[in-house]
């Protein structure tokens, strides 16, 4: 799909090549910028800008999606690259310098308020640009290429070298110690369709939405985020998460147990509690002496030590009882009881 040309200058909706989703929105600008969530986001960046394709082909397709999400193109032509990572700004840097040979300027903005620096790499109008444009697949005859364009993605590498110069621009996965959360803002709708038939090439599933006038595509659950990673070649990042799926398995069993331990423990405190009403209840109806012997120094000792489980209560009476003994002891006490409150003579109570 391509968009009518406005000459001069060309001007696509709101004067970017693509669009990164947070440029020109100072909030979430200032959440990815900042803070535990973009670190992890980062990490893969800086692992995947150590990438070195030695195919000319795979270098372009990773060029072109780069400018494709972080690009502004103005005037005829003059292409500006912004991003918040030194090794993606880098990566571009390098890039262009080696397909095309063009001369790039590199300005460091340090934002104050956020603490946070930005890179503009700026291709200003020169020789060779507009064509180096219409190679990457950014512009063509009819005005800008808004969707990915097929030529750039025939082989495999080059298709996953697409994938991870999208990843580079418009990127971002959240810290997995939290959840796991992938998105690529990639601005326009066509572009995010074509990178979902890219990752659904390789068998990971991915959505593309509509946010606050962007596209965004998004893939859902640990598996596909690590199968991405795993495809772009960030295998440190893939360690990464699957050691942290590793400790939060471990500590899903672990609470498992704990919360097992916590419900029997809470069923044995309010059989304890059931108990000594019980008991308490025949004492009250002056009953407790109408007992066997063998219940009536189980229903005490039940009174003096109401936190024990029934196993301690045995092991405390004399002779030690077994912990089926004194469970059948202390049925017998709740039956009586039961009867007691029945009738007025517990008939029970002479056994
Ligand atoms: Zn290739």
């Amino acid at each position: 799909m391509a968009e009518q040309a406005v000459d001069p200058p060309i001007k696509p909706a709101n004067g970017r090549v693509g669009c990164d989703g947070s440029a020109g929105q100072p909030g979430e600008w200032q959440s990815r910028g900042t803070g535990e969530r973009v670190s992890f986001t980062a990490e893969v960046k800086d692992e995947l800008s150590r990438i070195v394709s030695d195919h000319e082909a795979c270098k372009k397709a990773e060029l072109s999606a780069l400018v494709r999400i972080e690009g502004h193109l103005s005037g005829k032509y003059r292409l500006e690259l912004v991003t918040e990572l030194a090794p993606v700004a880098r990566i571009a840097v390098r890039l262009l310098h080696e397909i095309y040979h063009l001369k790039t300027e590199i300005t460091t903005r340090r934002s104050v308020l956020h603490k946070t620096y930005s890179y503009l790499i700026t291709v200003p109008a020169q020789v060779g640009l507009k064509e180096a444009l219409e190679d990457l697949g950014i512009i063509s005859e009819s005005g800008l290429e808004m969707g990915v364009v097929s030529r750039l993605v025939q082989e495999h590498c080059c298709l996953v070298s697409y994938l991870r110069g999208a990843f580079l621009g418009g990127g971002f996965i959240a810290n997995p110690k939290r959840d796991f959360h992938f998105e690529l803002s990639c601005g326009y709708e066509s572009l995010a369709h074509g990178l979902v038939a890219l990752l659904a090439q390789n068998t990971i599933a991915a959505k593309a939405i509509m946010r606050r006038n962007s596209w965004i595509v998004y893939i859902k659950g640990a598996e596909p985020i690590v199968d991405f990673l795993a495809l772009v070649g960030a295998h440190r990042a893939v360690l990464a998460i699957e050691d942290v799926r590793v400790t939060k398995s471990i500590r899903n069993d672990e609470n498992r147990r704990v919360n097992a331990e916590m419900a029997n423990q809470a069923k044995s405190v309010e059989a304890s509690l059931t108990q000594i009403q019980n008991i308490q209840l025949l004492i009250d109806e002056k009953k407790l002496d109408t007992l066997p012997r063998a219940l009536q120094e189980v229903a005490l000792l039940r009174l003096a030590h109401p936190d024990v489980s029934l196993r301690e209560l045995g092991e405390l009476a004399t002779p030690p009882l077994s912990k089926s003994a004194i469970n059948h002891r202390i049925r017998r006490i709740d039956e009586l009881v039961q009867k007691a409150l029945k009738e007025e003579e517990p008939e029970g109570a002479q056994d």
